[in-house]
């Protein structure tokens, strides 16, 4: 790049005991307490090379890293904490791992993890207030340039709902982008009312606390992409996704958005953020990563067509 910058040059060197501080804070904001009485008083020990966190009540016997999002993890905390820090910059597990000195299958993982509790996060906080709206479909160009290459129905295109809380000045202060789909017992598809309503509908109930109030809520036209925040946010998010990944598949692309949102909302405290829903998120293993079934699959989609003349990198 022309202007200097170095990823590599730029991550921070940790040393193992601010991390370990760092994630005992993010752990316990309001000090130690014990996960089995709840006392807040602990003996420092080391047991095997392994710091452990001795109740002086019951006795019981924890680590730092139990109940996080690290727990049971063999990476050193230096490492996780510069994995950390390039979540902030959207890199693939390619990079991760020449970067942080661990394997492809590590540095996926820990991406992954992170991601895990990010997505977590997410659907703990729906979004509230004046929202923006906005239909889209991920990998649309590709399927428009290439279904008659592929076998049909293998590839269409993922409907998307991107939907934005403003505060009172228009500026956006939470971004969820979520799949849409119909499989998860709970839609209906087409019964009733325009298929618009029917996602629009899904997503507030879902993932607002306005629940099916449309009052508060601007539905976005696609054929005014780029004026406002969630257009914006979406172009980034394809281009993301394209120029780091070469695009993603349906699988993991809900994780992926919720990365690319979390960051948005974060902006410079990302790192901060992440740290502190490390703490507090319980952990997924790599079987249950790699079986998760996201929910995602061809359905009809919502929301009117692009216009043909629209060029678009996807
Ligand atoms: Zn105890």
């Amino acid at each position: 790049m022309s202007s200097g910058f170095s990823i590599r040059d730029s991550i921070p060197c940790y040393a193992e005991e601010d991390c370990a501080g760092a994630l005992f804070a993010a752990k316990w904001p309001d000090g130690f307490r014990c996960p089995r009485c709840w006392h807040s008083r602990y003996y420092d020990i080391a047991s095997r090379g392994r710091r452990l966190f001795e109740c002086r009540s019951c006795s019981h016997q924890t680590s730092l890293t139990a109940g996080t999002a690290l727990e049971g993890t063999r990476t050193p905390l230096t490492k996780w904490f510069k994995a950390m820090y390039l979540m902030q910059f959207g890199i693939s597990a390619v990079l991760l791992a020449e970067l942080i000195c661990v394997t492809y299958k590590t540095a996926w993982l820990i991406n992954h993890k992170l991601r895990h509790v990010i997505g977590e996060q997410d659907g703990a906080r729906p979004l509230e207030g004046s929202l923006q709206l906005l239909g889209e479909y991920y990998g649309y160009e590709y399927h428009r340039y290439f279904s008659d290459k592929l076998a049909q129905g293998a590839l269409k295109p993922q409907p998307i709902v991107i939907g934005a809380s403003l505060d009172q000045t228009g500026e956006v202060v939470h971004l969820k982008m979520k799949a849409v789909d119909g499989i998860d017992g709970t839609a209906v598809p087409g019964r009733g009312g325009s298929e618009d309503e029917e996602a629009v509908e899904r997503f507030l109930h879902n993932h607002t606390a306005n629940r099916g109030d449309f009052g508060k809520t601007e539905l976005l036209q696609r054929s005014h992409r780029g004026r406002k925040a969630p257009h914006h946010a979406w172009l980034g998010v394809v281009r993301w996704l394209a120029w780091t990944f070469g695009g993603i598949g349906p699988k993991h692309l809900q994780s992926y958005l919720n990365e690319f949102c979390f960051r948005y909302v974060s902006g410079s405290r990302t790192l901060e953020a992440l740290i502190a829903c490390i703490g507090t998120s319980r952990t997924i293993t790599y079987r249950s990563l790699v079986s998760a079934r996201s929910g995602i699959r061809p359905i009809r989609w919502a929301f009117r067509q692009p216009e043909r003349s629209r060029r678009h990198a996807g």
